[in-house]
Parts: C-alpha cells; structure tokens; sequence
C-alpha cells in the first residue's frame, strides 16, 4: 500500500492536518495511564509551562479532548453576554459567527472581502455604537491566507470597555506569535493539527479572568466546555472529563522539540517559508489572493490559479510528484489553490514542492 511506505519528511502541506513526524506518532503508542493519578498529573504539569510560552501567558493553559470548533464554541458560551459582532474575512470566521448565532445570541457580521483583514479602526467604528459585549475573530483566516492584526484589534476592544475579544488562532499559535496576556486577548484557542503539527484531536485556550467573570454569571453554558470546569482542574493539572491520553505523549514529545527549537527560531521559520513563498509566486508571475503584505498570514498561502487551471487540478497533479497541498476553500475551491507551510515544514522541503509545482502550473 502506497500510504504505508516510507516517505521523506515534508511531503504533506495541507493546512492543516499538518505532516506530524514518525517520533510524535509513535509517542502515541505508550500504554494507558489512568487520568486521576500521580503520573498524569507529572504529565500535564511537564505540558503546561511549555505550553504557555507558545501563548506567551502566565495562565494555565486549556487543555481539550476536541478538535477546535468545540472551543470555539466554549468561547462564546462561556464569554459573549448578549451581542456579538463577529470579525468575517472568510470560512472559519464565517464558522464563528454562526457558532454565536447557534449559541442564541445576537450577532451581527462585520465583513470583508475574502483576501483582506479587519484594521484598527473598522473595528473601532463597529463598536462606537455600545451595543455589542464580545467581538470574534479570526487571526490567521485559513481559507484566503488573511492574517488579523490582532494586537492592535485587542488594543480597540480593551479601550471600548466591557467588551471581551474571543481570537481563533487555529492556524496561527506556534507558526505565529502570540502573546496572550501582554496583548489582553481575553480567550484565544487553538487546534493541535496545524502550526503545532501534532496529529487532530486537541485543542488548547487561555482564558483572562474577564471571561471566567462571565462565565459565572452564564447559566447556559454548558458541561463539555464550561471554562469554569476547565479551570478549577487546570489549576490541578487535571482535565474535567477523561483526557485523551495518547494524544498527551504526542503533545508532550513536540513540545520537547519546540522548546529545543526555541519559539522565535520556530516563528522565524515560518515566516522564512512564507516569504519564500510570496517570492516564488511573483517569479512566476502568480497572485497571492491577500495583495497587502502586512495582512499576509505566516502559516498559509492561498493562490489563484492560472487560466486553464482549478485547484483540484492543481491539488491532482502535485499528488503525482509525491507531495499534497489543497485545493481552495469552499467556493474558492476552484479558482484557487493552498499551500500550508506550518508546522514542522523547512524552507528545503518547502522549495523541493515549489519546483514541483512550478513544472505542473507550467503544464
Ligand atoms: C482548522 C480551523 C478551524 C477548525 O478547526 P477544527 O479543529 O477542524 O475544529 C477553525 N478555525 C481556523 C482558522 C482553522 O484553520
């Protein structure tokens, strides 16, 4: 069988799942320990404080047997009070307006083209109306390859009052820096199957004490991710529910490798094989569908497609040169195409796809 033979490292650029590599798979296949005993507690507490240097928080960090809608879903029912306005650039942050919708809340799009992000004072203007308690959004818009300001969106809901920010940086955290609390990101989540390039199944969030506040006063908040369950175990280093062990031992081997990397070295590369992405395609004359620099994400390049080409061709074509990306997202499935290079990818690996896909876009 093709899938079982032996492959090189970086083959895989999907953006997410991201190549998990054959050490951190086979972490997994350690035996059970029971999760109210000594040994899972030594565990989660080795996990934590490497954890909290990629959010760059002195706060424990969630730990969640989900992929990272459910936290997503956890940030706004356990933080948003009665009106959201959600920050919509793409697909994910489209998902996390209907999540408000779904939780029955008010919610209200603030939206942009596909391709762009939300600045300082688009926001600043959405909230000079005082109507709304929780903002949502996205940091790096997987779909278009947008990248949020996030910092300088936190610095407007943090002057606007009681106003929380819930941030989505599922394909962000540990491709692109984060820092919690200096920042005052009232919630921000992650998925383990993307710039942390562990296998799916985990997501993490660092919640301020501005929305465990809420959290208290919210009687529909739910069991699975009430935020107060999650941070009365925490502080043990426990989970509420039994956590999914194996994909612990992965988590704890990774972030062994992310620390002998160092964060900064790690956000370095990411932005390396971005910006060696963006070149390659003003060589060869293709266009980035986010046009400003400054909104580009560091994880995720979305591409259109030459005349005569669709992603899924593109997606195909590559398969036969040994290496996957994606096709668009959604409805730009076809005019475009997306490369991931998150995760544990290098610049060489990352050059050795961009040749291959030169010769197929040439075609
Ligand atoms: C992948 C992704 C999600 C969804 O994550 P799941 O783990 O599939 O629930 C949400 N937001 C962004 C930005 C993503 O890239």
């Amino acid at each position: 069988m093709a899938r079982t033979q032996k492959k090189v490292f970086g083959s895989f650029f999907l953006p997410g799942p991201t190549e998990v590599r054959p050490e951190v798979l086979s972490a997994m296949t350690q035996p059970m320990i029971g999760h109210r005993v000594a040994e899972m507690e030594e565990l989660i507490g080795q996990i934590q404080p490497r954890l909290r240097a990629v959010f760059g928080t002195q706060r424990p960090v969630y730990i969640s047997a989900s992929s990272a809608t459910g936290l997503m879903e956890g940030a706004v029912r356990n933080g948003a009070r009665r009106r959201v306005l959600s920050l919509v650039n793409g697909a994910f942050s489209e998902r996390f307006f209907q999540i408000a919708q779904a939780s029955g809340l008010r919610a209200d799009p603030l939206e942009v083209e596909w391709g762009e992000g939300h600045t300082a004072e688009m926001l600043e203007h959405a909230l000079s109306r005082g109507i709304y308690d929780a903002v949502t959004v996205v940091h790096s818009e997987t779909s278009t390859g947008a990248f949020n300001p996030i910092a300088d969106l936190a610095s407007v809901t943090a002057a606007a009052g009681d106003v929380v920010l819930l941030v989505d940086s599922v394909s962000g955290a540990c491709g692109a820096e984060i820092r919690a609390d200096e920042w005052g990101l009232d919630f921000v989540l992650t998925g383990s199957q993307k710039s942390f390039a562990l296998p799916p199944g985990l997501a993490f969030g660092v919640a301020q004490p501005s929305i465990l506040e809420r959290a208290k006063s919210k009687k529909d908040r739910g069991i699975y991710f009430d935020f107060l369950e999650f941070e009365r175990n925490i502080q043990k280093n426990q989970t509420p529910n039994t956590p999914a062990v194996s994909l612990l031992y992965a988590l704890k081997v990774q972030l062994d490798s992310i620390e002998e990397e160092g964060m900064s070295e790690r956000l370095a590369r990411h932005r390396a094989m971005a910006e060696r992405t963006w070149a390659w395609c003003d060589e060869l004359g293709l266009e980035v569908l986010v046009k400003e620099r400054a909104f580009r994400s560091p994880t995720v390049t979305c591409v259109r497609c030459p005349a005569g080409l669709t992603g899924p061709q593109v997606a195909a074509a590559i398969r036969k040169h040994g290496f996957q990306i994606a096709t668009g997202y959604g409805r730009m499935k076809d005019e475009s195409f997306r490369i991931g290079h998150m995760g544990d990818h290098t610049v060489d690996r990352l050059e050795a796809l961009l040749d291959a896909l030169a010769k197929v876009l040439k075609r």
